[in-house]
């Protein structure tokens, strides 16, 4: 008989949800991760908790403060004379909270009697690992399921390579211990924008190079351009067709050079680079090929739409399948798995998947946009309501974007909800559930949102898509 029914490789969102999940099901579970935090303890929580959404979001909220007393206390009548900004405070509250987060799942585990197992998992066979804890000694675990959610790590290229000083990838740049004076930013993807807002807010000069001739290329072209607008307002400045031919460090400032597709070659001197380029599915020293998983030419390790590799009785969840590198699909994916182990019948909706960028304001979407549509021949209908016309969002100060529903022409059904503007993550909520039941847009004119709420916006857009919003 095995150790466990199920043990699940990695305790990132993916893998801590999975155990969970699994245990609230019945089995007996157990799982591996080898994290070390900077005080060199073995922690959970992965990439999300550590050195992603959760650090990146605390960042954010911090310099937003800053930015606001800086910048609209006044209109509020407000006198903040002489803010000032300290750094380590504000590194330190982002790693209290990171430390309280990691250790409540810590917590979590011991409430679900999940065996929680400190070490490197590499697979000897189908059904058995080989674990080695930090200290080189080895234990051998065996399984019924086993399910990888070892996750992805940034990608490097070799024009910027990362020295940790001067050149840093996500990581490095969540720990600056002074605000740099010049910031360049290789990629305008969701973390060169947040965290590019982060030290632009506390006063950094930000230079943003991105390879590619559109700003936010996946999103809805009018809510990018929106964006694009606001966060070059806000002193971020955007260079997209620009592609970095290198980066050297040279006498303590780094050398930045790309090849602009309209200017052609261009210099800037940053005294800090970060590279954000994406990341890369992360499969090292767990032997997966050996025992019979494949794993495609991108690193990907190979699925099913049941999430089963090319092992029966192996399944993987996550940043390390593919699709979109988000902790919420990564966890939904665990919780598919776990009960389908159970017999249930669990599925995912990909197609109705959450997006959301934390600039300030929020870039949040779910569902197709128009290009898609038109690209894919659909006949659509779309309402638009500007956040300037909304009570609440006056009220608060900030009216910057719109809510933008598109629907299906004939039938009304929601077919995608596109959002720039305050608390976006949030009001994205409804429309996420929206899709999910299937809602047209009628459904949503008619449901009663309270007032004044950043959601009667949502409101108004599905009534626009009819032609009839109220406020505007
Ligand atoms: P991970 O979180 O990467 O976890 C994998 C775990 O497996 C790690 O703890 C690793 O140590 C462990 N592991 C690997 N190999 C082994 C092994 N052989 N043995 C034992 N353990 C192993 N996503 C969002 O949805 N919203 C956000 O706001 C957001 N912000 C982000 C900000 C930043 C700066 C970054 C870098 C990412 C952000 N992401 C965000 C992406 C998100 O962090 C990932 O999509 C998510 O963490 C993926 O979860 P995962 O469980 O698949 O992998
Ligand atoms: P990304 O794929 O979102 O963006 C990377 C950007 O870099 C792209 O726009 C790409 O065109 C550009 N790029 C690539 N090579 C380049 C080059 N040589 N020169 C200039 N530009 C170049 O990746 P990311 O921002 O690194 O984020 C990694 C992953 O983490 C993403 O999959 C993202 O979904 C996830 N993430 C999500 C959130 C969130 O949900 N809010 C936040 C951070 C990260």
């Amino acid at each position: 008989m095995a150790d466990y029914n199920v043990v699940v490789i990695g305790a990132g969102p993916g893998g801590y949800v999975t155990a969970i999940r699994a245990a609230q099901l019945g089995f007996k579970t157990a799982c591996i991760e080898k994290w070390i935090s900077p005080e060199g303890k073995n922690v959970l929580g992965g990439t999300c908790l550590n050195v992603g959404c959760i650090p990146s979001k605390a960042l954010l909220d911090s310099s937003h403060h800053f930015y606001d007393m800086q910048h609209h206390a006044a209109e509020h009548g407000i006198q903040c004379k002489e803010v000032s900004m300290d750094v380590a405070a504000m590194l330190k509250r982002k790693d209290e909270i990171v430390s309280s987060l990691t250790q409540g799942i810590a917590g979590l585990f011991k409430k679900h009697k999940i065996t929680r197992i400190e070490g490197a998992a590499s697979f000897l066979t189908t059904h058995q690992l080989q674990v080695t804890a930090p200290d080189g000694t080895t234990q051998t675990v065996t399984a019924d399921t086993i399910i990888i959610a070892t996750g992805s790590v940034p990608v490097r290229i070799p024009v910027a390579p990362i020295d940790n000083e001067y050149i840093v990838d996500s990581t490095g740049a969540l720990k600056f211990d002074s605000v740099p004076k010049r910031l360049g930013v290789i990629g305008a993807g969701a973390i060169g924008l947040e965290l590019g807002s982060v030290w632009g807010r506390v006063g950094s000069e930000v230079t943003v190079l991105e390879a590619l001739p559109d700003f936010l290329a996946v999103a809805d072209r009018k809510i990018a351009a929106a964006a694009l607008k606001e966060l070059t307002k806000q002193g971020l400045a955007i260079h997209t067709g620009a592609s970095v031919t290198s980066a050297a460090v040279v006498n303590g400032e780094v050398v930045v050079k790309y090849n602009d597709a309209k200017k052609g070659e261009q210099e800037i001197v940053v005294d800090k680079l970060i590279v954000a380029v994406g990341r890369k599915p992360y499969t090292e020293g767990l032997n997966a090929e050996a025992i019979g998983i494949k794993i495609n030419e991108r690193g990907f390790i190979e699925v099913d739409a049941e999430r089963r590799t090319a092992v029966p009785n192996v399944y993987a969840i996550g940043d390390v399948i593919g699709g979109p590198m988000l902790a919420h699909k990564a966890s939904e994916e665990g919780v598919m798995v776990a009960e389908r182990l159970a017999g249930h019948k669990t599925e995912m909706h990909y197609d109705i998947m959450p997006w959301v960028i934390y600039t300030f304001p929020e870039v949040a979407w779910v569902g197709k946009t128009e290009e898609q549509l038109k690209a894919e021949g659909v006949e659509y209908k779309v309402g638009q309501f500007p956040f300037a016309a909304s009570g609440r969002a006056k009220a608060h100060g900030n009216t910057s974007g719109m809510i933008r529903m598109i629907a299906d022409a004939k039938t009304d059904r929601v077919l995608g909800i596109h959002i720039f503007g305050i608390s976006a993550s949030e009001l994205l909520a409804e429309a996420v559930l929206a899709m999910e039941f299937d809602a047209s847009s009628e459904d949503i004119a008619r449901t009663i949102h309270g007032h004044p709420t950043l959601a009667e916006a949502m409101h108004e857009a599905a009534l626009a898509v009819d032609g009839r919003p109220i406020h505007f």
